[in-house]
């Protein structure tokens, strides 16, 4: 079966890997070595220079990783991808390579807060600027591309606000100026959305998150063309070196497999959890892209398979309000990530966003009572009663009525049970 004919279930458990040319290994074998030892010092100049296909040392590239990287472009429908040891690996690699001191990047309203540090950074040492922009119509982003401007920098959804961008709309203006549009498609992952098919230039993820899916990698994603990724794995990934291990390449290619199924779970879990918490008396605002009040909904039903399963809210009240109910939650757990079986909540303005000034984080509309909630694999249940004990927990439930406690999450648990 040629790949492309091949479904994107099916493109999840064999894209990249042909067990006949492994011994029949089901699983794919793990290359777990730094260097591979040529036959002749012929070999080895021929490899050197180019001339001969090969794996020469595991920075340069090494068969695992090769997998891997394979089974993403098909995913994204790239012509070629490449793996890193993080996320942010990935964006600077691409950033840096795509980059000259006096260029200018401009921004959707809301990025990652390490890629907003690492925007700090070039700007400060490199002079290369940026700039954020809403990105709502052509218009905006024709008066904000400056003549120095070499690439659009676009996240979508953008958390924790969880606005979006209209990729197709941003891709159409970039080809028109001749600049790129890089995307970071890590909160929806190649299952809900593929920025290349709408014509952007260059997908890059947290593999961290969804792809791993399991909590226990960090790693980095990026996909585009063969030119293009030539570029960066001959220049930004072997000189800065940011490189993922075989090991965690090979444990990417294990969670890739469950992808489409854990994902639609997640979705299902969003879509309950939104639905329940915009009717509750102590939530102010529920921020979900599959809520058809939702600002960019219409986005979201033409680019984006499902909404996904990230979804904030605001809690009535101010930071430590927020913090209270936080702490009262017993198996959702307070970390940052996402992508995992386990549901998690933050405080982003403490949190993730903290090194983004208050200014900043004021027009990415993010407020200290905003939190939200990554949901994860647990049944989210069809029974109402049956779902709220299992977001909200029986045991922190009842722990909070025997101690009366009179805090929001109380009045939270008690209303609705
Ligand atoms: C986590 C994350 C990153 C950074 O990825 P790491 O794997 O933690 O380096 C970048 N972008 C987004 C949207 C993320 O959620």
């Amino acid at each position: 079966m040629k790949k492309h004919d091949m479904s994107f279930e099916t493109k999840l458990i064999h894209a990249g890997y042909d067990s006949g040319e492994f011994k029949g290994s089901l699983a794919p074998p793990l290359f777990q070595t730094s260097t591979f030892a040529f036959d002749t010092a012929e070999q080895g100049e021929r490899r050197f220079a180019g001339d001969e296909e090969g794996f020469i040392y595991s920075r340069l590239g090494n068969p695992t990783v090769r997998m891997l990287e394979d089974r993403i472009a098909s995913l994204e429908n790239a012509e070629a991808a490449l793996a890193f040891g993080s996320g942010m690996a990935a964006v600077s690699s691409v950033l840096i390579a795509l980059t000259n001191a006096g260029d200018h990047i401009l921004c959707s309203q809301g990025v990652y807060g390490c890629t907003f540090g690492l925007l700090k950074m070039m700007e400060e040492k490199y002079q290369i600027t940026h700039e954020f922009s809403a990105m709502k119509s052509k218009q905006q982003l024709l008066d904000a591309i400056r003549p120095e401007t070499v690439c659009l920098y676009v996240e979508t959804p953008i958390n924790p606000t969880l606005d979006l961008v209209d990729l197709t709309m941003v891709a159409e203006v970039a080809k028109e100026k001749g600049i790129s549009v890089i995307v970071d498609n890590t909160f929806c992952s190649p299952y809900l959305q593929n920025p290349l098919s709408l014509g952007c230039d260059i997908v890059v993820h947290s593999a961290t998150k969804y792809i791993s899916g399991h909590g226990d990698v960090i790693a980095g994603m990026v996909a585009g063309s063969k030119e293009r990724m030539a570029q960066i794995s001959m220049t930004t990934r072997k000189d800065l070196g940011g490189v993922i291990s075989p090991f965690d390449a090979w444990l990417l290619l294990r969670g890739l497999k469950t992808l489409a199924v854990r994902m639609d779970r997640h979705c299902d879990h969003a879509r309950q959890l939104a639905k329940y918490l915009s009717n509750h008396s102590k939530v102010e605002k529920v921020f979900y892209p599959g809520d058809v009040n939702h600002r960019d909904f219409a986005i979201s039903e033409k680019q984006m398979k499902q909404p996904g399963g990230l979804i904030s809210f605001t809690i009535k009240g101010d930071k430590e309000t927020a913090q209270k109910f936080m702490n009262e939650l017993n198996l959702i757990k307070i970390a940052v990530s996402l992508g995992d079986a386990e549901t998690l909540i933050q405080q982003p303005a403490t949190m993730t966003h903290a090194v983004v000034p208050v200014e900043e984080r004021f027009l990415m509309g993010i407020e200290e009572w905003l939190a939200p909630i990554i949901c994860g694999l647990r049944e989210p249940g069809r029974h109402p009663k049956r779902f709220r004990s299992s977001v909200y927990e029986n045991k922190a439930l009842t722990r909070i009525e025997r101690n009366k406690k009179e805090d929001v999450s109380n009045c939270l648990y008690k209303k609705q049970v």
